[in-house]
């Protein structure tokens, strides 16, 4: 276990009051992170911290504190949450008040409880234990940033700071279920725009047709996936790579005898990590042009979105102290697994070459759906876990 006192009750009824504020971003409703951010900045600031608030959008503020440990040079470790939360969505779908916060069996609920105010929570009050606990070496960074759910704007607009640079490893603290991700998956989207002729339906002969081709594309692209499979197999913890067409449009529903002129197919690619997306593209490129070809219709390929895998080694002193950390205190051994999608924690490491770890309370499914709820026990462990790591990694990796 560790000797650091953790205020329980104080963690668990501050993961109350983020539950009850809406913090979705929906400007249509007029709500974003401000007032969650505004807690969470009033709270360091009871600490003793002076965090630094900058507004990434207007009512959406980056709140970043860094605490020094008094303790001597050391490292920076940082901890990270996002203070914005996915919509509701349909109340009818929920069994209770998405936004009351309250605890029934153990169980906080609400919307944003496990993605992820639990561990915005967690990472404040670790915080708070280890600074009481007496100095330490090196630093803490606690980053609560905006829009995780949308652009990653937060993530991105802090991995420009000069801070960032500075910054040895930090925890992502999103809802793992308590598993070590040092691992998290790639995502591509592409948009494939095919290009013929216009022409009467009634005179096929005169068109290039773009709408067979985009068929024949989404048809023959599960051979790009074959052949990462083939190449790259199933990863132990992100499993095989995915190519998966997710739109495809053409044509007008009013103008059922006009032969359109243009087709778009989009890819949602996911890729474990040594798969090279450039590489990848060119593949994709070629599969269109050579679809099209015979038919005389064109093929470009646009990058809309590219976000390379993370694939921090588990030997990393962060994620050493980290594995060590969760087994002195919850007495199990560490398990290692992966993110399917991407965190703030890829643009800390495309942006800013952070090494990062996701871990975090809160079950690996639950987030984004109706009924979201965090167990109390997991919020207490893991701010135990977070603080023990960070006293670890930062004694470790002091220079004396
Ligand atoms: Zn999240």
């Amino acid at each position: 276990m560790t000797d650091m006192r953790i205020d329980e009750d104080a963690v668990v009824a501050f993961t109350q009051e983020l539950v009850r504020i809406r913090s979705v971003n929906d400007p249509s409703a007029g709500t974003a992170e401000l007032p969650a951010a505004r807690l969470v900045e009033e709270r360091m600031r009871e600490f003793g911290w002076d965090p630094q608030v900058s507004e990434v959008e207007p009512g959406r503020p980056n709140v970043v504190a860094v605490i020094e440990g008094g303790g001597g040079p050391g490292p920076t470790l940082m901890f990270e949450g996002h203070t914005d939360v996915v919509t509701e969505g349909d109340r009818a779908a929920w069994s209770f008040d998405p936004y009351a916060g309250d605890i029934v069996d153990g169980q906080l609920r609400g919307r944003g409880s496990a993605d992820m105010k639990a561990g915005v929570a967690a990472m404040i009050y670790a915080a708070k234990a280890l600074v009481e606990a007496g100095p330490f070496p090196g630093r803490l960074v606690l980053g609560a940033l905006v829009d995780e759910e949308g652009l990653m704007l937060g993530a991105k607009a802090f991995a420009r700071t000069p801070l960032a640079a500075e910054i040895d490893g930090a925890i992502c603290c999103e809802p793992e279920a308590g598993e070590i991700c040092a691992v998290s998956k790639g995502a591509v989207r592409l948009m494939v725009h095919f290009e013929g002729a216009m022409a009467h339906g009634a005179m096929p002969q005169h068109a290039r047709n773009p709408l067979p081709v985009a068929a024949e594309f989404v048809r023959r692209v599960s051979e790009v996936q074959a052949e990462l499979l083939h190449v790259h197999g199933v990863h132990e913890h992100l499993g095989p790579n995915y190519v998966t067409p997710t739109v495809i449009t053409g044509g007008d529903t009013d103008q059922i005898n006009v032969i359109p002129a243009r087709a778009i197919v989009c890819l949602d690619i996911r890729t474990t990590p040594g798969v090279d997306h450039v590489e990848l593209n060119g593949r994709i490129t070629e599969l269109a042009g050579a679809c099209g070809e015979p038919a005389g219709v064109s093929a470009t390929v646009e990058v809309v979105d590219d976000r390379p895998a993370v694939d921090t080694p588990v030997t990393h002193p962060m994620i050493v102290a980290l594995a060590q950390a969760h087994e002195a205190v919850t007495g199990a051994p560490a398990v290692y697994g992966g993110v399917p999608g991407a965190t703030d924690g890829t643009i800390l490491t495309r942006d800013a070459g952070i090494p990062t770890v996701v871990y975090g309370p809160g079950g690996k499914w639950i987030a984004h759906q109706a009924d979201e709820f965090v167990a109390v026990s997991e919020i207490i462990e893991a701010t135990t876990v977070y603080a023990e790591t960070a006293r670890r990694f930062l004694t470790a990796g002091s220079p004396d």
